[in-house]
């Protein structure tokens, strides 16, 4: 590029000056993005209290922050000691369809492809034979998180995400970005300056009498959402009728045996307990509805059911489950907790947080912002939070814990039509599908359904045209291949320990 066409870019270049109201996992996460893809065409910086902290919690992710890992040319090695990372496989369901019962909503794939149907299909209708597979049996990463074995690397057949510690996790982002010029302001937000006449922010005034001003502000500030609602009044779309729990307690606690690949999620009368195995502590929690059970008891029943010593003070963390009605108003843009929350049931925030800055980056309003801009950013991100909602609102619909008051409601609550349509259509004839860029391939929406007890009433007929013969030879072949792949993996604890610390001096 010649100098006359760096000299016009730049004087088109209006927003430059992008300022970060928060430094949790979200405010990190978008100086990270920003900083090392677009650093030279803007000045970040980021205001985040010491004082006020931050939600300390989010420490399961899904597998596509590898896929963001590799944008910002994250080293994985370096990523999960700093952040005393394991693998996830998949989230193990524990006494969600009934009490005693189990399944696991892996990350990987069942079976095997067919243009016409999907592979669970073939499984029900070998089920109609008399086979009594588990549909689990044909995956690698179900078996593989069952075994307690895990490899990474351009050999390893795993699609895998991680468990990590959020507090480690946005100082190693903060390590990134401050290489990468962003400027970090320690200090608290207390008034937002706005144009009299648009309403745009123009500076953020901090306790100190600091003025901070910026083109283009991210609200990172959490549930509180400084920016976007205490300032900008976006409204809040409440998801409380479907997603009704609203309380969550953490507790950390020191491991007791090796870290197992894989999230557990286990029902309990009001709600439901997390379990995320790092690689010397676990992440517990208690997500509940303050309805059905006091937070007294939610934190009694927690402390009852940890396994290892605790490492922290149980503390009530109250939200609201929804979304922003506009995650980007003005000239302001909503991340992580202060642009919604769904639930952490399908650990899916982190991954809106991603998806939040990258779509901010494609749809960059460096010449001011646009409405065009604003409003397609606003579609995508209420499109891809309402797919996200159906499908964990299913785990919580399609249950048979009855007798306990908080899951009857659920059972009986009204659910959005998009997910009574997915539902009917599965019980039916046993078609699942996913919509254009949804999260959830059809592989989880099958997993969960038929983990939660829901029986489709027949499959597609072309699995008919199956023999006996044909069906064993197809289960036992696929059998086989994951079970091969499963064995030449190593250990996870064994791995993980190798993998971060090798090299380490003894
Ligand atoms: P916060 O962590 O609250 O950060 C807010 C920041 O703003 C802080 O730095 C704070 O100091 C700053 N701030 C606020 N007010 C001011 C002010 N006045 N002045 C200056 N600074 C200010 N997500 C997952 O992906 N996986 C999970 O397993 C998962 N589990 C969860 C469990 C629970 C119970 C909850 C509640 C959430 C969970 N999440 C999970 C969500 C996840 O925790 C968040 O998405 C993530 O931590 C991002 O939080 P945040 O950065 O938006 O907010």
């Amino acid at each position: 590029m010649d100098n006359s066409a760096a000299g016009e870019h730049s004087g088109k270049n209006r927003i430059r000056r992008v300022v970060i109201a928060g430094g949790g996992t979200a405010g990190w996460v978008a100086a990270a993005a920003l900083s090392t893809k677009l650093g030279e065409l803007l000045d970040i910086t980021l205001v985040e209290s010491d004082a006020i902290g931050t939600v300390g919690v989010g420490e399961a992710t899904i597998p596509p922050l590898r896929t963001f890992h590799h944008l910002l040319g994250i080293d994985e090695q370096a990523f999960m000691r700093a952040t005393q990372a394991t693998a996830k496989l998949g989230i193990a369901f524990e006494n969600w369809g009934r009490e005693g019962e189990r399944y696991i909503h892996s990350f990987g794939k069942t079976g095997t492809s067919a243009w016409m149907c999907d592979f669970h299909h073939f499984w029900l209708r070998g089920k109609e034979m008399g086979f009594d597979s588990e549909f689990g049996e044909f995956c690698v990463e179900h078996q593989a998180a069952e075994a307690g074995r895990f490899a990474t690397g351009p050999k390893s057949p795993l699609n895998f995400a991680y468990h990590l510690d959020a507090t480690r996790y946005a100082a190693f982002l903060r390590t990134i970005s401050e290489k990468h010029g962003v400027t970090r302001v320690e200090g608290k937000i207390c008034d937002v300056r706005q144009n009299a006449h648009s309403g745009d922010i123009e500076s953020l005034l901090l306790e100190g009498g600091e003025e901070i001003a910026g083109d283009l502000f991210i609200d990172c500030s959490g549930f509180r959402g400084l920016l976007i609602e205490k300032a900008l009044g976006s409204g809040f779309e409440d998801w409380t009728h479907w997603l009704p729990s609203d309380s969550a307690v953490p507790l950390q606690t020191r491991a007791t045996g090796p870290a197992m690949p894989y999230t557990r999620s286990i029902a309990e009368s009001a709600g439901w307990r997390w379990r995320i195995p790092l690689q010397e502590r676990v992440g517990n929690g208690l997500v509940y509805s303050s309805q059905y059970l006091s937070d007294e008891d939610a934190t009694a029943l927690l402390l009852e059911r940890v396994d290892g010593e605790p490492l922290t003070d149980p503390r009530v963390i109250r939200f609201t489950t929804g979304r922003r009605k506009a995650a980007w108003k003005n000239n302001c843009i909503a991340l992580g907790l202060a642009s919604g929350f769904i639930e952490p049931l399908e650990s899916t925030s982190i991954h809106l947080i991603v998806t939040g800055i990258v779509r901010l980056m494609q749809l960059f309003p460096f010449t001011g912002v646009e409405s065009s801009l604003q409003e397609e950013y606003n579609r995508q991100t209420r499109v891809e939070m309402e797919d996200i909602r159906d499908f964990i609102v299913l785990h919580y619909h399609v249950n048979q814990r009855e007798g306990d008051a908080f899951w009857d409601h659920c059972r009986q609550m009204a659910i959005p039509d998009s997910l009574a349509q997915r539902i009917e259509l599965f019980r039916e004839r046993a078609h699942a599908y996913q919509n254009n860029d949804e999260l959830f391939r059809v592989d989880s929406w099958v997993q969960v359904m038929l983990g939660q007890g829901l029986q489709p009433e027949s499959c597609h007929p072309v699995t008919q045209m199956m023999t006996r013969q044909e069906m064993q030879q197809l289960q036992t072949g696929l059998r086989a291949r994951v079970a091969q792949s499963v064995n030449a993996l190593p250990e996870h604890h064994a791995f993980i320990r190798q993998y971060c610390h090798a090299g380490d001096p003894v």
